[in-house]
């Protein structure tokens, strides 16, 4: 096998990586990608500007030596800095002290690896867009999106690594009986917004956290950028009474940001500009069953399981996949019938997780980190994990800070915490003796149950 062709469609962040680590086992791959090569053109790097990298993203990048090169292009985020309605700031820390997360921007990671992937001798062909799969001749069809040329290529193994909204998997979906599929839209979609940098480039923001501007049932985020701007992004409804079909006038949109979000307006000079010039996106969840064919076809990142982004871990799973892949290969020893298939049965369950796990961080972020209540639960819980870090880890330190438990086992734990949580903040009184050892006992005795 492993002199024969290895194909995978989509040089994004998780075909590039999948590439690096196929390559340096041996194989003999080449990837197709429907865009112009980014490095060369001046060209926006697909969804999101800014990514927030975390640690099991950063342990995939290790395994292939690049981890260290991808952070020094990073800005560290410690925690969560909460723009709320009244003009007030609060701090959440993400972790415990030292534990923190990374802005890296799209552009510059993808371009990270696909240099590095032709490194190691990966043939990555642009403007190839997948068209159709043949599944009795091993053979896929690109449409040169330049020249509308066609042509074929054969293949002994093909991974679909083409995005949510995946060629691979809709040739695979077409032609497989009984393919199980589920896709998803929230009501809210979402528009990037740029905060520009200030003078000499300095941070007209805090620099190493993430800005959140909750506001209930929409909210607006800032990851900061190396070149001192901070890309924001604003996660609102389609439709309704405050939503996108609203927002049509220039003195509407500047009404709008006036009374939300005062403090951002003055940082954007041309915010009206960017409103109307910059897409609005949708945010979907993709479930679908099964992710391979026999020895010959694998799904992978966001074709197989793309989630919305509100936990920051579309990415990181991506990676994630490619990290298990890699583990499997050495304990099958190149046999792609098993690897395919262990591959498929584990990170299944682990990638329906962090799916549900992002539906239910969405309406944590809009709706509950300006709630008094939801900032104390939190505060105990930090406490608790403070005190006894391996009995509780709170949801987002499992998926975020521990990649040796599985999403899957983050998702039960974490309905597990929640359940006593309510409870425990059921409690008369609790915002004077949530300090105290009652509440610890009663929380630790519960955990046991
Ligand atoms: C607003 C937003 C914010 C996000 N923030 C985070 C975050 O903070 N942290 C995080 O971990 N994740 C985040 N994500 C998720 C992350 O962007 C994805 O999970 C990640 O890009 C998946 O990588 P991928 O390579 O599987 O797919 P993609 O990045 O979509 O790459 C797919 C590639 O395939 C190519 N392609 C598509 N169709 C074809 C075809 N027919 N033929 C050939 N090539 C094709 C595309 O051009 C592209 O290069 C965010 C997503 C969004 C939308």
């Amino acid at each position: 096998m492993k002199e024969k062709d290895v194909v995978i469609i989509g040089a994004g962040l998780v075909g590039s990586l999948l590439s690096i680590y196929l390559s340096k086992r041996g194989y003999k791959v080449s990837i197709y990608e429907r865009s112009p090569d980014m490095r060369k053109e001046n060209m926006v790097a697909g969804r999101s500007i800014n990514l927030a990298l975390s640690d099991r993203g950063i342990k995939a990048l290790k395994e292939v030596g690049i981890a260290e090169e991808i952070l020094s292009l990073a800005i560290p985020m410690h925690g969560r800095s909460i723009h709320n309605p009244d003009g007030s700031n609060t701090f959440q820390p993400y972790g415990k002290q030292g534990q923190y997360i990374n802005s890296v921007s799209r552009r510059d990671l993808n371009c990270k690896l696909m240099d590095l992937a032709e490194l190691h001798g990966v043939l990555i062909e642009f403007n190839k867009k997948c068209n159709s799969i043949d599944w009795k001749k091993n053979q896929v069809e690109f449409k040169d999106t330049i020249n509308d040329q066609r042509s074929t290529v054969n293949f002994y193994l093909l991974f679909g690594a083409d995005g949510a909204y995946s060629a691979a998997r809709l040739a695979h979906m077409l032609q497989y009986d009984r393919f199980e599929y589920q896709q998803h839209y929230i009501d809210c979609g979402y528009k990037e917004l740029t905060i520009p940098a200030g003078a000499n480039g300095s941070f007209l923001l805090e620099k190493n956290t993430l800005h959140i501007w909750p506001r209930k049932n929409y909210m607006l985020i800032g990851l900061p950028n190396t070149d001192g701007s901070f890309t924001g992004t604003l996660f609102f409804p389609f439709e309704g009474e405050l939503s996108f079909e609203h927002l049509k006038t220039e003195a509407a949109v500047e009404k709008f940001f006036g009374e939300t979000f005062p403090d951002v307006v003055g940082l954007i000079p041309d915010l009206t500009k960017q409103f109307f010039y910059n897409p609005t996106s949708s945010l979907v969840t993709v479930k679908c069953f099964p992710w391979i064919r026999e020895d010959k076809f694998c799904l992978i990142g966001d074709a197989a399981h793309a989630i919305v982004p509100f936990f920051g871990q579309g990415m990181n799973a991506g990676f994630e996949d490619c990290s298990v892949l890699n583990n499997l290969i050495e304990k099958h020893d190149n046999n792609w019938v098993q690897i395919l298939k262990e591959f498929q049965l584990l990170r299944k369950p682990d990638a329906d997780a962090i799916a549900d796990l992002a539906v239910n961080n969405f309406i944590e972020m809009r709706q509950k980190t300006a709630d008094p209540k939801f900032l104390l639960q939190k505060k105990i819980e930090a406490k608790l994990h403070d005190h006894y870090p391996d009995q509780w880890i709170p949801a987002y330190s499992q998926v975020t800070f521990s990649p040796h438990i599985r999403y899957s086992e983050a998702l039960r734990n974490s309905e597990k915490q929640e359940a006593i949580m309510r409870e425990v903040m059921q409690q008369q009184g609790i915002e004077e003796k949530w300090d105290g050892s009652e509440i610890e006992q009663l929380i630790l005795q519960k955990l046991e149950q």
